[in-house]
């Protein structure tokens, strides 16, 4: 099926075809016609899959609909609002934004904290029709009385399930009291728990559930590999493997800060280009990294679960995870980075005494068992004393949890499968 057939303003498909898109995504092919069709939505749906075009092009169209005075003197109302849990992830929707929308006089806003507020109020005040914002800084910005939203017309949660676990609820309650009740409200999640529905309930009109893969599965495009090796040679593991394979770029992930520095200097004294992304840089910083990263002046970035979170570097084929996650939910986010619209890529995840139980966690919300291997050279000393597993029920009482938001009845423990 092709873009002309979805109904969208000739200079919408002038842009997506000016993108290279042949044809729209699964998630985009159901989202679109419901979002035109005026209802709320509520989409399981990971990055990399297409899923910012399908909120961004059915509100580029319904806001190009509405023949708003276009002269730039003329100040428009904010219509459309994006909540996005991280700058990074705002940028690239504002990015798409400006992007789809090339070819409309709409403008995009991009709002969030780190950067300068002054640049952001003058953006605002000189009119904008859609604004991409992170929770805090939007506040900061409607209590200094600069982004109105008496006039929104549509409101998208993006990795509404991020915005939950980052623990922006009140920002949100707050917002969304400014927002007109009268709106049409959109929910992207990669995954979905109780809270999520509770999230839905309170602020989605009967919505649409849109899912396209699975729930909680990971894309088919990315292979998984586990290597079993002892904790102080995982460094000297990565640097042989990339090394000898000759990879040119390498997403992998610690958890914590700390770890993230060490690695990354480490693996530059073995000779491999590496920074680090997390937290505690500075925006600027983080910004300068991604871009070297992208342009393949780095060959690794480690980075820490949230300042990883909505990246999109295209092509991106290899995802080393130094540290598993202990959200099992984080897991999937990491390795949704490769393997993007349609591109296959390789996840290996580096596993040491004493953590088999976090596996477990990951393949039970995967519901599949992921391969595992020793590799030549880097064989685990099974002479080791290992440490004691931490048993765990979480996952499991998360995953009833959405059996019955679903309405399907409670399935047994499956947790612990081994
Ligand atoms: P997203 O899931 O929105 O982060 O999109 C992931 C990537 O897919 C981005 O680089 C988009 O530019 C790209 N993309 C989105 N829709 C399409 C499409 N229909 N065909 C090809 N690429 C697409």
């Amino acid at each position: 099926m092709s873009f002309s057939s979805l109904d969208l303003d000739q200079n919408l498909l002038s842009a997506v075809s000016e993108l290279g898109y042949d044809e729209p995504t699964p998630i985009q092919l159901e989202a679109i016609p419901a979002i035109l069709d005026h209802q709320d939505i509520m989409a399981g749906a990971q990055t990399g899959t297409g899923k910012t075009a399908a909120f961004a092009l059915p509100i580029l169209h319904q806001l190009s609909a509405v023949n708003y005075d276009s002269t730039p003197e003329v100040k428009r109302p904010i219509r459309a609002l994006v909540l996005a849990p991280t700058r990074e992830l705002a940028q690239q929707v504002h990015k798409s934004f400006v992007q789809y929308g090339a070819n409309t006089p709409l403008r995009s806003a991009l709002v969030y904290g780190g950067a300068s507020i002054n640049t952001q109020i003058e953006q605002l005040n000189s009119g904008a029709d859609i604004v991409v914002a992170t929770p805090g800084r939007l506040l900061d910005l409607m209590s200094r009385g600069v982004a109105d939203l008496n006039e929104v017309q549509s409101l998208v949660f993006d990795e509404a399930d991020r915005m939950l676990d980052m623990g922006f609820i009140d920002e949100i309650r707050k917002i969304l009291k400014k927002v007109p009740s009268e709106r049409q409200t959109l929910l992207f999640s990669a995954t979905f728990d109780q809270a999520i529905f509770d999230l839905s309930k309170t602020f989605l009109n009967d919505p649409k559930l849109i899912e396209v893969d699975a729930r909680n599965t990971t894309a088919t495009q990315v292979e998984q590999m586990v290597y079993e090796v002892d904790a102080d040679r995982k460094r000297e593991l990565i640097s042989h493997t990339i090394g000898s394979k000759n990879w040119q770029q390498v997403l992998i992930f610690t958890r914590t800060k700390q770890s993230a520095d060490l690695l990354a200097s480490e693996m530059t004294k073995d000779g491999i280009k590496t920074k680090a992304i997390h937290g505690d840089k500075s925006q600027g910083a983080r910004e300068r990294s991604l871009e070297e990263f992208r342009q393949n002046d780095i060959r690794a970035l480690v980075a820490t679960d949230v300042a990883a979170r909505g990246l999109d570097i295209p092509d991106l084929k290899y995802v080393i995870n130094h540290e598993l996650p202990f959200n099992p939910e984080d897991y999937i986010h990491r390795i949704g980075r490769t393997g993007r619209a349609g591109n296959t890529g390789l996840a290996i995840s580096l596993l040491s005494a004493g953590e088999n139980y976090i596996l477990e966690e990951i393949e039970a919300i995967l519901d599949t068992k992921l391969p595992q291997q020793w590799l030549e050279g880097y064989e685990p000393d099974l002479t080791k004393p290992a440490p004691v597993s931490r048993k765990n029920t979480r996952t499991a009482q998360k995953r009833r949890a959405k059996e019955r938001a679903f309405g399907k009845k409670p399935s047994r423990n499956k947790g612990n499968k081994r």
